[in-house]
């Protein structure tokens, strides 16, 4: 399905649009293609499938009638937060069944923050940027951040185990989950956020559902950990040779005392782009085969404490409005990609001393192949992440996707580092995965959802 494909929806029976309808109020159950179809293609532009309707639950409650209300009739059901995710977990695919979309945004208490641990319980629905705005008003900081910020939710970060800009300094999503709330494919609540730091007793769920992807139940609320915020922090964009020199630049960057925020780096092409589509000027007088942003702590505002080498171009921001317009460049990335057209994106980690080695062998490989017309490369350097853009190809050929994950497996590395499987990725688990563990996740799967009602197609290669 490609962008000017029309909204393709699917007729619920009146009986249960009625059932829907008495659970949520009549406001809240979608049906009009020109509303849903919003809901039914992600923000890349490259899925997206039939919909029955969407339906906008205000609490854990109505979650609960909506699924039992689903499971009675058979009907497949897709959890959905900001619909940001870039590998078509968050929409049906083409060729699946039509399903209910169970949109989460309504889910968005903000309960106040636990001074005493740290910690704050939050609805799933709630997005990343009213997170960060709640906490950040209490002295806190939460540890992930990502660009889509303003649209994707709590839920969508949990369901996908979410990385972004942060993760050198405090790791992915599935660290910050201490407690979690999930209405089950069979109608039961499972809710444990206590957020208890000592708490041995049995299976992690936090840590099964972070990553699942709305295969196994609708997340509902979680109890989140948080961090302190850096004392204050430093922002350079240097030029360098490669990932290899930009590496080395990293490992000594921050001094003793002062943690590494966030190490990015973006190739020349990407960054020409990026400037071109927002009007942005070159941020620095020498072209360079790549850009490095480098965020590091320091002791007050207006102080840097960075150690840069000598020989670099380089120029370093200490005020929040220096800093975010450094940070533009970084962040326009992904959608100054989307106006050239539908993109394969990438987003898969390596050994980080082979990203050179790795993005060169994908340039050379991806490039030759039918209707490929650029490709850009970028990511999340210190985390050895990075996010490969292919444009030219239809939504639907795979041949390049096929060429970079089975290049990805012969690099020894992971065919998703943070967005999932989605509908992308499926066929291709078995380059990350053991038959042990995918028959493992397989029994996982049935045992939450015998039905195989929640979000099919999704994750897991078809049996
Ligand atoms: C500009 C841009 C930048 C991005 N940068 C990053 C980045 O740096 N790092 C990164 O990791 N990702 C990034 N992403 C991808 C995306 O934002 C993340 O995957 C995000 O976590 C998705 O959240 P969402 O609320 O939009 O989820 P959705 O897209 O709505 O859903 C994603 C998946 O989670 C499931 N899900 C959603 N809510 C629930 C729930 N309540 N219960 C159960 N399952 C649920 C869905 O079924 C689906 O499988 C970026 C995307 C964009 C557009």
């Amino acid at each position: 399905m490609t962008a000017s494909t029309p909204a393709l929806t699917a007729r619920l029976p009146v009986d249960v649009v009625n059932a829907l309808v008495a659970i949520v109020g009549r406001d809240h159950v979608l049906t009009d293609p020109s509303v849903t179809i919003s809901y039914s293609r992600d923000w890349s532009g490259r899925y997206g499938g039939t919909v029955f309707g969407v339906v906008r639950p205000g609490s854990t409650q109505e979650v609960v009638e909506v699924i039992k209300t689903c499971v009675a009739h058979q009907i497949p059901v897709l959890p959905q937060g900001g619909n940001t995710g870039l590998v078509g977990g968050s929409v049906p695919g083409h060729d699946d069944p039509p399903m209910l979309i169970v949109s989460t945004r309504r889910l968005n208490r903000l309960d106040a923050v636990d001074q005493l641990t740290g910690q704050v319980t939050v609805g799933s629905g709630v997005t990343l940027g009213d997170l960060h705005a709640h906490v950040n008003a209490s002295g806190w900081n939460y540890g992930v951040d990502l660009a889509s910020r303003e649209s994707c939710t709590v839920g969508g970060n949990i369901g996908t185990n979410a990385g972004g800009i942060r993760v050198c300094c405090y790791g992915m999503t599935r660290k910050q989950v201490v407690g979690i709330e999930v209405v089950l494919p069979d109608g039961s609540v499972m809710s444990h956020l206590t957020g208890l730091i000592k708490d041995n007793t049995g299976y992690n769920f936090p840590s099964l559902f972070t990553g699942s992807e709305g295969t196994l139940g609708v997340i509902t609320a979680a109890r989140l950990a948080l961090v302190r915020p850096p004392r204050a922090s430093a922002v350079a964009l240097i030029g360098v040779a490669n990932a290899q020199h930009a590496l080395s630049i990293v490992s000594s960057a921050a001094p003793s005392g002062s943690r590494l925020l966030a190490a990015e780096i973006i190739d020349a092409p990407m960054l020409k782009l990026i400037a071109d589509t927002a009007s942005l000027p070159m941020p620095l007088s020498a072209p360079s085969p790549h850009l490095l942003l480098l965020e590091t702590e320091s002791e007050a505002p207006g102080e840097i404490s960075m150690t840069l080498p000598g020989e670099v171009e380089a120029v370093v921001a200490t005020d929040a409005q220096a800093k975010a317009r450094f940070w533009k460049y970084r962040e326009l990335a992904g959608e100054s990609v989307g106006h050239l057209g539908i993109t394969h994106r990438f987003d898969v980690s390596v050994p980080r001393h082979r990203w050179d080695e790795f993005s060169h062998a994908v340039r050379d490989a991806v490039m030759p192949l039918p209707d490929v017309a650029y490709y850009f490369s970028f990511g999340h350097l210190a985390d050895g992440n990075l996010h490969l853009e292919v444009v030219g190809p239809a939504a639907d050929d795979d041949r390049v996707d096929d060429t970079v994950l089975h290049l990805v497996a012969d690099f020894g590395g992971s065919i998703s580092a943070e967005h999932g499987v989605g509908r992308q990725k499926p066929k291709y688990l078995h380059l990350s995965r053991s038959a042990a563990e995918i028959a493992a996740m397989r029994v996982l799967k049935n045992a939450f959802d015998p039905h195989g009602l929640f979000n099919p197609g999704a994750l897991l290669p078809a049996e």
